[in-house]
């Protein structure tokens, strides 16, 4: 019997499993390997079955040694401890001994010291409980793989990043943000009351993260039809395109607080999780917004500032790109005569410029322009390719058009999600002439290919155009 998939539904594991087999004949894709994610006004109390389900399947059924992984952060549930709640549904029949991991930060921070402490906290474990938010989650996701991937329940308490739902962690190595293979939770169980009274700025992040749902899927369309990206898979597509069928109508919810929202927002963020977990990369989430954001995290920590929430971040350079991506789609902008191929001298001395003022010892500029000679290999050895994919432009728009929503939508909806919406917004404070900067020489930082990219090897990325899409970054909150 065949049945409806509703490929939007991060909850329904059985069915993505199967649509993606069916898809994925040639076995491109990672398998989806947990066995339950729930999301739900009291996902909290599925956590005695979760454990009891993973135990079995880990052919440990009954009685078990069970770490309940936590960091110094007291989350409460409705006034109550939600550590307790948890505690109190596994000690009946499990040995249950509560780990508080505390590096001295009011927010746990991923680095090696937390990683190491976290995987000798969790030794002996038959299974692993973590309760928090993407940090906790990620740092969970390594001690247990580290101790040979025994089973993690992971209790969502904020819908702040779109990372619960994947197979990789993203870690500090010498402060530098790098996300690594890690795994997939076994469980993922998101209780959107607990949710809703997060820290608003974290569930404003998590919105500005999900947003860039509607404006990246065309940067990493845009780079495979160009040869520069083999890891586009149609059936990836397929659920990010189902995910953004409907522009969210319920952003004003988040800055209320209001459990529907919630729910709508943590299931965005667990799909997206899902496709990049099985495409086995970032790319597909990942356009012209996240190098902007790179950008600014990049100065932030050569400059030895905090490095802003991500996901603000990125909800802001979203409308950076969607203003863009609807002028290449809707205009006369990108015309075949405009092609030249880049000069690597020439970009070579624009990284110098853009990247040398970073640090003394010019280190951050010769990254980048590592990472850009790369691209400017493949850009040679695929030339043919991108002249006919701006030859048959005005075709590939239809499709764009499908993949990237407009301005005029995505920013009422950041505004009133209560998310920043400008640059001068953010924490910390984004100066105009920064924010400028992280746009203007965002395709100069590394080796993916975006509209930007494109633009600028059709002499398109000028002070003017620059100017143009700056100019109303001014408008909104
Ligand atoms: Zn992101």
């Amino acid at each position: 019997m065949t049945r409806h998939i509703n490929l939007s539904d991060p909850t329904d594991l059985v069915g993505l499993r199967r649509y993606l087999a069916d898809e994925d004949k040639d076995h491109r894709l990672y398998p989806l390997d947990m066995m339950g994610v729930t999301i739900s006004a009291d996902a909290h109390l599925g956590v005695a079955a979760a454990v009891k389900q993973a135990l079995a399947a880990a052919g440990k059924p009954g009685r078990a040694q069970i770490v309940v992984l936590v960091d110094t952060s007291a989350i409460r549930r409705k006034g109550e401890s939600l550590r307790r709640i948890v505690e109190g549904q596994l000690a009946p029949d499990h040995d249950v001994r509560t780990e508080v991991l505390d590096d001295g930060h009011p927010t746990l921070h991923a680095h090696e010291q937390t990683l190491d402490a976290a995987a000798a906290a969790v030794k002996g474990a038959d299974l692993v409980v973590t309760i928090g938010s993407g940090t906790m989650t990620d740092v969970g996701k390594v001690a247990t793989n580290r101790n040979g991937d025994i089973p993690l329940v992971a209790v969502q308490t904020a819908a702040s990043v779109d990372g619960f739902t994947d197979n990789v962690s993203v870690v500090l190595k010498n402060g530098v943000k790098r996300t690594i293979p890690s795994r997939w939770p076994t469980f993922v169980l998101a209780d959107a009351v607990t949710i809703a009274d997060a820290p608003l700025e974290l569930n404003t992040s998590g919105f500005g993260e999900a947003i860039s749902l509607f404006t990246a899927p065309a940067d990493w369309y845009l780079a495979n039809l160009a040869g520069l990206d083999n890891t586009f898979h149609p059936a990836s597509m397929a659920l990010l395109k189902a995910a953004a069928a409907e522009p969210p109508s319920w952003a004003d919810g988040i800055s209320k607080g209001e459990t529907n929202a919630i729910q709508n927002l943590t299931r965005l963020l667990a799909l997206r999780g899902i496709v990049s977990g099985v495409s086995n990369t970032t790319a597909c989430l990942s356009g012209v917004e996240h190098v902007i954001s790179h950008m600014l995290d990049l100065h932030h920590a050569a400059h030895h500032k905090p490095i802003g929430l991500h996901g603000a971040q990125v909800g802001v350079a979203t409308l950076v790109a969607t203003r863009l991506w609807r002028r290449a789609i809707e205009t006369d902008l990108i015309r075949p005569e405009l092609l030249r191929k880049p000069d690597a001298a020439t970009m070579e001395r624009r990284i110098t410029a853009a990247f040398g003022h970073l640090d003394q010892t010019g280190a951050i500029a010769a990254e980048c322009w590592r990472d850009c000679q790369k691209k400017l290999q493949l850009v040679e050895a695929n030339w043919a390719r991108i002249q006919s994919v701006v030859s048959n432009w005005r075709g590939h728009a239809t499709e764009f058009d499908r993949m990237v929503q407009p301005p005029e939508t995505l920013r009422p909806a950041l505004i009133a999600s209560g998310a920043p919406a400008r640059f001068e917004s953010l924490t910390p404070v984004i100066t105009p002439e920064l924010a400028r900067w992280a746009v203007a020489n965002c395709h100069l930082m590394r080796n993916r290919f975006n509209l930007v990219d494109l633009l600028d090897m059709m002499g398109l990325w000028t002070p003017e155009l620059i100017d143009w899409v700056m100019a109303d970054m001014k408008a909104g909150a």
